[in-house]
Parts: structure tokens; C-alpha cells; sequence
């Protein structure tokens, strides 16, 4: 792994200021390149899930480097378009969306995993065999680090519960629908790569349905390094099993299946930092609290998922280990980390926040009218500003003074 150098960062928070966002464009690409060639001896293709990190500077690295794109909403997928990539590189796996956005990815000619069976029926209807699409099913397997990003459960929301296929084939034969993407999803932070194995099977049994298919969809969700001693996702051992599991499952149709993977945080958490400066260093009777010029408005995974995240104090890396309780300045709790050791703290020092790479920025707010930070991008050792700290202005965009 490439990580940035104490003194990038430190370099980082005092020509920017902070907060600020970092990310390491060398870092994306050593990870996309792991993928590749753990994957090169099977037809695969990596389609980055751009909800983790969308910045349009991000987005055209991903396509520098040779990625497909995997999107959430209609939203992305046209900042994809936008960023430069041609509409077959584009995924767009959707739940719960208005068929108006299915048409409207239909009309970006872009690859589309539907996830209803109400919305298959509206695009059997509105476009018969004419637009080869993907379903997304739920396999009713439980996976991912906790109950919240587990999604391929059986009382998920998540795709068409697999029980439902007497339904799917029943629209398929009504409306001809060209099926030739199956997709599953089943969570994220999944470090036992015996869960995609499980996945795979699920899907072998129902394969020879679906006399058109193309493409097995295997989703995201691969687990990375938070903390010292983390398990993640064995990514090689991951590519042999794949490979020998469709090695062994030739595809009846006599076409052989592609396969597809939807890496988010595998491909960006790490190359993320988020650069704080503490405010005020607190002693109180029981616990000693480091307060930063952040919080959960900035960096919501702490308080949301429970996650872990290390962080370093940057200004003083060698000096005495002490124990802290970092938090924010917001009016709510807002713990990054609790009895932390960390090198001695004063204020004005500047703290690293690690693996912020992903569903950092992109799920931050204004919460508590606080700027969101800025965004800087580090490429062949040249730092870039590619979004400026919010300002007054934005606070008020938008709004509509009546008075
Ligand atoms: C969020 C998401 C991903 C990416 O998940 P990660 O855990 O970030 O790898 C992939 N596919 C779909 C459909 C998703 O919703």
C-alpha cells in the first residue's frame, strides 16, 4: 500500500488549510491494479461503485486507469457520462427508483440492473426484447460487517428475492425481456470470500433460466484494512475460486459469462485522509477529550456505522503516548475515537483521519451550517485543490427568502 508521508500531509493542511479531504491518486491505481491481475486469468470487469467518492476528478482517474463505473442514482450515472466515459462503461444498479430514471438510463444507452419486479414489468411493457437489461436478485444470504450494510439478506430491501423466479420468468416470456445481466450485492466489509463462493452457487442453479445471459454481476463489498490486525477480503484466493467455479459451470447458453465486480471502498478508502486541527484539548475529570474543527457533519462513519478508524497526530508523530477521546465541535455527540493512545496533543496540532477515502466527503452535510471541507488530490507528488472549502454563499444557495 502507498500511503502518503507524514510530511505530505502536514504540507497538505497548512497550503489548504482544514478540514481537508486527501486522497492519493497512486493508491486507487495500486488497488485497481491488484483487482486486475488477481482477475486476469478470468473475463472480468471492475465497475467502480462511485457512490464512495465522487468527485469528478476521481471519476476521470478511474477512467484513466482503464475502470467501468457502477452507479446509484441517475445523478451518477451522468456525472460518469460527464467525467468521460463511454455509456457502455456505465452500470447503473438501481433499488427503489422511479421507472422514469429507468428510461432515462435506457435513453444514455447505459447498462441497467433492475431490482423490482414491478419494474420489470413497466420495462417489459414500455421496451419488450429491444434493450438487453440485468435484474438484481437477493440471494437471501447474510453478509457484511454489521446489520446496516448487509443487504442480500432475506429481509432486505434489496433486489428481487430469489423465491420470486417462477414471477421474473413469467415477465420474461410475457413482455420477451432480454435478460443478460444477473447481479447480486449482498453487503459490504465482507472479509470471508466463502460468502461470494455461496453467492456463485446460488446463481449456478438458476443460470440455465436465462437463455440470453452474458454476465454474472458478483457486486462490491470487499472488507479493507481499518484497524492493526483487521481480516480483509483475500482478493487472490477470491480470483481462484472464481475461477475455477465458472471453470467448472460452462454456460449452458454456450456463451461464456463475463463477470463483473463493483468495488467501492476497496478501491478508494484508503487513498483517503481527512486533515483536522484540534481546537481544544480538554481535561476532565474522567476523560481527557481532544476537540477537532470537525465532525459527524464531515466524517459520518464513526458515529453511524460504529467504525473504526485510525488517526495519528501529524504535528507531534513521536511524542509521548498519551490516551485521548477525540470528538468534534458540533452540538451533538460526535466521537471519531474513544481511550485512543496517541502521541502527546496540543492544540493547534494537526490530526490525520485514515481510510476516509470512502463515504467520506460524499456523505457529508452541513450540519450545524458548518462548511464542508475541501478536497485536495495528490498526483505524482503535485497536490491538487479539486473542491474549494464552502463559503458563506453556499450556505444560503438555494434558499428562497420569502421575507
Ligand atoms: C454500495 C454498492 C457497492 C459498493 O460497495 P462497497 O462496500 O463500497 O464495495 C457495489 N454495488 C452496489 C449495488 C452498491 O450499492
Amino acid at each position: 500500500m502507498q500511503q502518503l508521508s507524514n510530511d505530505q500531509l502536514l504540507s497538505v493542511a497548512e497550503k489548504f488549510g482544514t478540514p481537508t479531504y486527501v486522497y492519493h491518486a497512486e493508491q486507487i491505481n495500486s488497488r485497481y491494479q491488484q483487482l486486475t491481475n488477481a482477475f486476469a486469468q478470468s473475463d472480468v470487469k471492475i465497475f467502480y461503485a462511485c457512490k464512495a467518492l465522487t468527485n469528478i476528478n476521481i471519476l476521470k482517474y478511474f477512467k484513466s486507469i482503464g475502470s467501468n463505473i457502477d452507479c446509484s442514482s441517475i445523478n451518477e450515472a451522468k456525472l460518469a457520462l460527464h467525467a468521460g466515459f463511454e455509456p457502455q462503461q456505465v452500470l447503473y444498479t438501481s433499488n427503489g427508483i422511479a421507472f422514469s430514471e429507468i428510461e432515462e438510463a435506457k435513453n444514455l444507452g447505459i447498462h441497467i440492473n433492475i431490482d423490482s419486479i414491478s419494474g420489470l414489468e413497466k420495462f417489459g411493457k414500455a421496451f419488450g426484447h429491444s434493450y438487453p437489461v440485468g435484474i438484481r436478485l437477493r440471494p437471501n444470504i447474510m453478509a457484511g460487517g454489521n446489520l446496516k450494510i448487509s443487504t442480500g439478506h432475506d429481509k432486505s430491501k434489496f433486489g428481487i428475492p430469489i423465491e420470486q423466479m417462477d414471477e421474473i420468468l413469467q415477465l420474461i416470456k410475457q413482455y420477451d425481456l432480454h435478460i443478460k445481466i444477473l447481479h447480486i450485492h449482498t453487503g459490504s466489509e465482507i472479509d470471508d470470500v466463502e460468502v461470494f463462493v455461496k453467492g456463485i452457487e446460488v446463481l449456478f442453479e438458476i443460470i440455465p433460466l436465462f437463455q440470453e445471459l452474458e454476465v454474472i454481476d458478483l457486486g462490491g463489498g470487499f472488507k479493507v484494512k481499518y484497524a492493526e490486525g483487521d481480516k480483509v477480503t483475500d482478493i487472490e484466493l477470491l480470483a481462484s475460486k472464481v475461477k475455477s467455479a465458472f471453470d467448472n459451470h460452462p454456460n449452458p447458453n454456450g456463451k461464456p459469462l463475463q463477470i463483473w465486480f463493483e468495488p467501492g471502498k476497496f478501491l478508494v478508502s484508503e487513498c483517503g485522509y481527512l486533515i483536522t486541527q484540534v481546537n481544544v484539548v480538554k481535561p476532565t475529570p474522567d476523560i481527557l477529550f481532544v476537540q477537532i474543527n470537525s465532525g459527524f457533519n464531515h466524517l459520518i462513519r464513526p458515529m453511524f456505522y460504529d467504525a473504526y478508524h485510525r488517526i495519528e497526530n501529524i504535528s507531534n508523530p513521536s511524542g509521548e503516548i498519551k490516551t485521548y477521546t477525540i470528538t468534534g465541535n458540533i452540538c451533538e455527540t460526535d466521537t471519531f475515537a474513544t481511550d485512543r493512545d496517541l502521541t502527546e496533543i496540543k492544540e493547534s496540532d494537526y490530526l490525520a483521519i485514515f481510510n476516509a477515502g470512502a463515504y467520506g466527503f460524499e456523505m457529508s452535510s452541513n450540519f450545524n451550517s458548518r462548511y464542508k471541507p475541501a478536497e485536495v488530490l495528490i498526483e505524482n507528488n503535485d497536490a491538487r485543490l479539486i473542491r474549494r472549502r464552502d463559503e458563506w454563499q453556499d450556505l444560503l444557495r438555494g434558499q428562497i427568502d420569502i421575507a
